[in-house]
């Protein structure tokens, strides 16, 4: 899992990105709160200069997102400001981008109200690996999200990675969903592997922050100096709570990705519901790939009551679950996804965030609130 050491995926969350340490210092590095740092004559004679630019507690947390991306990672505050600053930077006037239709609405909006404006044309098609591979014809990037949230859709990242590759286009993958513990974009030939933070990677719903992994150093290099000249930069006390969190990311994960699962397989027989989904459900309509693709299924499913009257009784009913918008963290959370107005999906359909309850809890708390 660790590109270098060979490590699995457990070893490398706990350990990615820690130092070895000296005799006597704390196992884990404490935060760095630092504006400006001791600077005496040249301005290269240090590793840090200025809090905008650099800082230890970021280089640790990207040291171990990195790795465990296998790429090298920069952090922003958010993962709208990760998302942007790789459309941002590297796309401009007369460039086409491909993007999927599906996912994370925000993102679209991005794309139509600031690159769209500078020049750039946009293909949008639904997250399906053949209608993005059709669409790559002279296109200059694929912008893609699997599973694309919510509806659940996967495309395969290694074919749409090739296609674009043939097609002289690059591909950016947002893996929120599923972290690089779900699935390893870079390794699969994408050049950026872009995340929020906020949603399992931290998974505790008490931080935004973002992440992009690039394939090349000098990509890299480029979205730092981004970060830097727009300043959207991660406070250094989220960038340790996130690091600190990626330790447990392995047992979050196998715990949401089989409650998520358990979740589901009771919700398909139940009555009141319909159009259940999860990539580990054989009745997923990518079941396949996402077993070959996914190493962890992850926390989301998604499923419709009839109504947004049931939908909304259903929610009110829940003891254990929060509704509540984002997913990924240790609590289970659920919404109905059209109150935004910004997904193709019907009045009464659930976004259901699994977290890290007891399975028993959990199915009993959503079957009693079915029943309210
Ligand atoms: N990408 C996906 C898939 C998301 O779900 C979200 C937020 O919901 C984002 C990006 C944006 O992340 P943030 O809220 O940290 O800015």
């Amino acid at each position: 899992m660790d590109g270098d050491r060979g490590w699995g995926p457990g070893t490398a969350a706990v350990h990615a990105g820690i130092p070895a340490g000296a005799q006597g210092e704390p196992l884990r590095p404490s935060p760095v709160f630092a504006g400006p740092y001791h600077l005496r004559g040249a301005i290269d004679s240090a590793p840090f200069d200025y809090g905008r630019d650099a800082n230890p507690t970021w280089s640790a947390l990207e040291a171990a997102v990195g790795a465990l991306d296998g790429g090298e990672a920069v952090a922003f505050a958010s993962g709208m400001a990760a998302v942007n600053a790789v459309l941002l930077s590297r796309l401009g006037p007369g460039d086409v981008l491909v993007m999927c239709e599906d996912g994370y609405p925000k993102a679209r909006v991005s794309v139509l109200e600031q690159l769209a404006p500078r020049g750039v044309e946009v293909r949008f098609v639904p997250t399906d690996t053949e209608r993005i591979v059709a669409a790559l014809a002279g296109a200059t990037a694929a912008w893609v999200e699997t599973p694309a949230n919510p509806g659940l859709a996967l495309c395969d990242l290694a074919a749409v990675a090739a296609a674009a590759e043939r097609a002289g286009a690059w591909v950016a993958v947002d893996n929120t969903l599923a972290t690089p513990l779900g699935q390893r974009p870079l390794a699969l030939g994408a050049r950026f592997s872009v995340l929020s933070a906020t949603k399992a990677l931290a998974g505790h719903s008490d931080l935004l922050l973002g992440l992009v992994a690039a394939r090349d150093a000098s990509d890299a290099a480029a979205l730092r100096a981004w970060r830097s000249q727009l300043g959207g930069i991660p406070s250094a006390f989220d960038a340790w709570l996130a690091h600190r969190s990626l330790a447990t990311l392995d047992l979050r994960l196998t715990r949401q990705s089989e409650n998520a699962l358990a979740l589901a397989r009771r919700l398909e027989v139940h009555p009141a519901v319909t159009d259940v989904r999860h990539p580990g459900l054989p009745s997923h309509p990518q079941h396949a790939l996402a077993v070959r693709q996914m190493a962890r299924t992850g926390p989301l499913l998604a499923f419709t009551l009839p109504s947004e009257a049931a939908a909304q009784r259903f929610l009110g009913a829940l003891e254990l679950v929060a509704e509540a918008t984002s997913f990924g963290g240790v609590h289970s959370t659920a919404e109905r996804r059209a109150r935004w107005g910004t997904d193709r999906v019907a009045p009464g359909f659930i976004r259901f965030s699994a977290g890290c309850e007891d399975v028993a809890d959990l199915v009993a708390d959503v079957e009693r609130a079915l029943a309210a």
